[in-house]
């Protein structure tokens, strides 16, 4: 199958300004020419982009895409594989709306990064932590990222995903392994102390040498670690202990944005989030801490832009697939560059989250991961949002959604047909 979307203006994913009148030439999954021709041959169909905007596929490099212990609390009535559904549903529309990758901080389990691998269920190419590691007595008395710790200690345990507590060198170690035995392709840690009335706030509930432990274990087995830490202490420990990105990072003061320019640290701000629980969370004291979040958010991210931090794009927000398009706005909103906002989603997402010689740019030999959009993005980045401008998602050289799919070639159904024996 080889077809070419011909005369569009291609942003690469590099952060350059458009390239107008560029043709991108697809055979099978990859991108096989990017030039200013416009003849291929009798062999290649043509499709006529001009005047659209040719990029790659979205990157969301922090999104959770199973909730369980929202969902399983709030909709005790539903059955978990009923949730798991939704899960699949959303890993649809999320690929529909143009996220062609992601990552998975927590909460899904590594079959359905290798389900939508093997082509059974419709999804961006997923990388999955399974589970956010943190100090017993942490963060845990939040419903949520640690499940809800009941007075009775009750909360949610799911099979494939590890517990998520660990204290001690030795069991922070022994945590880490067990999540790459379970499939991890990195390792995410949660830093931080939820707001208590008991506890002092300003402290990092792991010692040095527990988060030493940590890095030090997933480093030797080749993966990454994201850890969440917002306020001074514990942010300087985890990038101490060699961390590779700080997610979220509500409070990074100047010092931490320091230590992260000069490791290059990268920091994958999530702004949607925040947003969302300063003007939407319907609980009145959610909606007030969520002010001081998103305002530290924004100021962290400006402090990052000037260091020169190296900024990857990340949503945080659980089955919302217009979060990139709005993490992209509010970042040109406070500063950032249209070239810079869709680099950190795309090619530099994929540096970040080294899939750089598979996805996030438009190069010959890449995988064909792009959209085709009826606007210039640079020109107006709130173009994303309009999902009937959207005209193309392709991932993979195959068609997912939009209205240029009935001018491509017709393509085999992507989902094998399996049947399995029954009795
Ligand atoms: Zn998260």
């Amino acid at each position: 199958m080889r077809f070419a979307l011909v005369g569009g203006n291609v942003f690469d994913g590099t952060g350059s300004p458009l390239r107008p009148g560029t043709s991108v030439v697809v055979e099978d999954s990859k991108i096989v020419g990017v030039s200013s021709d416009r003849d291929f041959g009798s062999d290649t169909a043509l499709v006529d982009v001009t005047g659209r905007t040719v990029m790659p596929g979205l990157i969301d490099c922090h999104q959770h895409f199973g909730p369980w212990f929202q969902m399983l609390i709030t909709e005790q009535s539903r059955s978990l594989m009923y949730h798991a559904c939704r899960s699949i549903d959303s890993l649809r529309s999320i690929l529909e709306s143009g996220t062609t990758s992601a990552r998975d901080l927590g909460g899904l389990e590594a079959g359905f990064r290798d389900a939508i691998n093997d082509g059974l269920i419709a999804g961006p190419r997923l990388k999955v932590a399974l589970t956010v590691l943190q100090a017993t007595n942490s963060f845990e008395m939040l419903p949520g990222l640690g499940g809800l710790i009941s007075p009775q200690e009750m909360y949610t345990k799911l099979p494939a995903v590890p517990a998520n507590w660990c204290d001690g060198v030795d069991g922070c170690r022994a945590k880490v392994r067990e999540c790459l035995r379970w499939g991890a392709d990195f390792i995410k840690i949660l830093n931080d102390q939820f707001p208590s009335k008991r506890l002092k706030l300003d402290r990092s509930p792991w010692t040095q040498e527990e988060v030493d432990a940590m890095c030090d274990e997933a480093h030797r087995s080749g993966v990454m670690v994201s850890a969440h830490a917002y306020r001074h202490e514990a942010v300087m420990t985890v990038l101490r202990a060699g961390v590779d990105s700080i997610e979220e990072g509500c409070f990074l003061d100047e010092e931490c944005i320091q230590e992260m320019a000069k490791r290059q640290v990268w920091y994958v701000p999530c702004i949607s989030c925040t947003v969302w629980h300063a003007e939407s969370n319907p609980d009145p004291e959610g909606a007030k801490y969520g002010i001081q979040l998103r305002d530290g958010n924004i100021r962290a991210l400006q402090l990052a832009m000037e260091a020169g931090v190296p900024i990857a794009c990340g949503t945080d927000s659980p089955m919302w697939s217009g979060a990139v398009a709005r993490e992209l706005e509010t970042m040109v909103k406070v500063g950032m560059s249209p070239g810079d906002a869709l680099a950190s989603a795309t090619g530099r997402a994929a540096d970040f989250i080294r899939t750089a010689d598979e996805v996030g740019r438009i190069k010959a030999g890449l995988e064909a991961d792009l959209l085709v959009i009826n606007g210039d993005p640079l020109a107006e980045i709130t173009v994303l949002h309009d999902i009937d401008r959207l005209e193309l998602v392709m991932q993979g050289g195959k068609p997912v959604s939009g209205s240029l799919i009935p001018s491509l070639p017709k393509f085999p159904n992507r989902l094998p047909r399996v049947l399995i024996g029954g009795h």
